[in-house]
């Protein structure tokens, strides 16, 4: 990492050799007082796969029992892929974001094509999956397969800010911070304690008393304003749910998970307007989470053949 100026004018100051051989011993020291209790650590690359794609927009909490259902029903990426998108999307209600389920259902078909039915296992092939961005593959190389690469998402990116530079940090440099700092032997440990920390204790609202790093974090020593606040990567309060279009696209996706339906039936499942309907519908079809067949909307794979609909007309 240079000294150069950070996104708010900061000036970054590396940390000497001391800092970051301190920081590092007392990441690895707390390793197992941090863990948190997940199903999926040490399972295979699939269920790992799984795991990561559903915590990209899902807490632990709500994915836990889902990926038990999930990996159950797709024991292996063949088995997904074999399976209709209608299926998944039903298995899949209550996770949210369905875009994620349409990408997961052609990663496995991907690995089926290309990988010979196995989860890849190298960034690049990672990353040239549908539906998987650089947290995701460094994640899975890691977790699965114990490559040597750090992640960042926003936990581990409060915890650079605050316990490491104490310094806003721009995306780049908090991705070369985390490959920079990762333990090579034992990256997934490693990944997974910071993950931990900054889930359990670098929260937006800090608990420094009880955090592990304590003795070794910046913030905490010198003070100042919390760097986290605008770094990047650090996720910001989401807009309310209640009356968003996100709410009306989930009732829509309820809806014609239970039954094919009318626009106007749509309409009235969302609570909008027959114009809302229409355009929320559209952007429905166009993610690949409905399909229109005359005027009715269908889950991908629940449409009548074409012939079907010859015979009824
Ligand atoms: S001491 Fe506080 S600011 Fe520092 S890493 Fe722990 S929780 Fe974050």
């Amino acid at each position: 990492m240079s000294s150069r100026p950070f996104a708010n004018g900061h000036i970054l100051t590396p940390p000497g050799t001391k800092e970051f051989d301190a920081f590092r011993r007392r990441v690895l020291a707390s390793r197992q007082r941090v863990a948190r209790d997940l199903p999926w650590t040490g399972s295979s690359p699939w269920a790992i796969y799984l795991s990561e794609v559903m915590l990209q927009q899902t807490s632990v909490a709500r994915a836990r029992e889902q990926w038990r259902i999930l990996l159950h029903r797709y024991p292996t990426p063949g088995d997904l892929a074999a399976s209709s998108l209608a299926e998944l999307l039903r298995a899949w209600a209550g996770l949210g974001y369905p875009r994620r389920a349409v990408a997961l259902h052609q990663a496995a078909q991907r690995m089926v094509a290309v990988h010979g039915g196995d989860v890849p296992s190298t960034v690049e092939e990672l990353l040239d999956l549908p539906g998987v961005g650089p947290y995701t593959a460094n994640a899975v190389a890691s977790f699965a397969f114990g490559a040597p690469v750090g992640v960042l998402d926003t936990n581990v990116g409060r915890v650079f800010a605050r316990a490491v530079v104490n310094a806003p940090l721009r995306t780049a440099d908090a991705w070369a911070l985390a490959h920079q700092l990762v333990s090579r032997r034992s990256s997934a440990s490693w990944n997974q304690a910071l993950l931990d920390i900054g889930a359990q204790y670098c929260r937006p609202q800090p608990t420094c008393t009880e955090c592990v790093l304590v003795s070794v974090c910046r913030w905490q020593r010198e003070g100042g304003e919390d760097p986290a606040v605008s770094s990047a990567g650090v996720s910001r309060p989401q807009a309310l749910f209640a009356g968003s279009r996100r709410q009306a696209r989930g009732r829509m996706m309820r809806a014609v998970e239970e039954a094919p339906r009318s626009l106007a039936a749509l309409a009235e499942a969302a609570e909008v307007t027959l114009d809302s309907a229409r355009d929320i519908v559209e952007s429905l079809r166009r993610d690949g989470l409905v399909v229109q067949r005359r005027q009715t909307y269908y889950l991908p794979g629940d449409e009548p053949r074409k012939s079907a609909i010859r015979v009824l007309t």
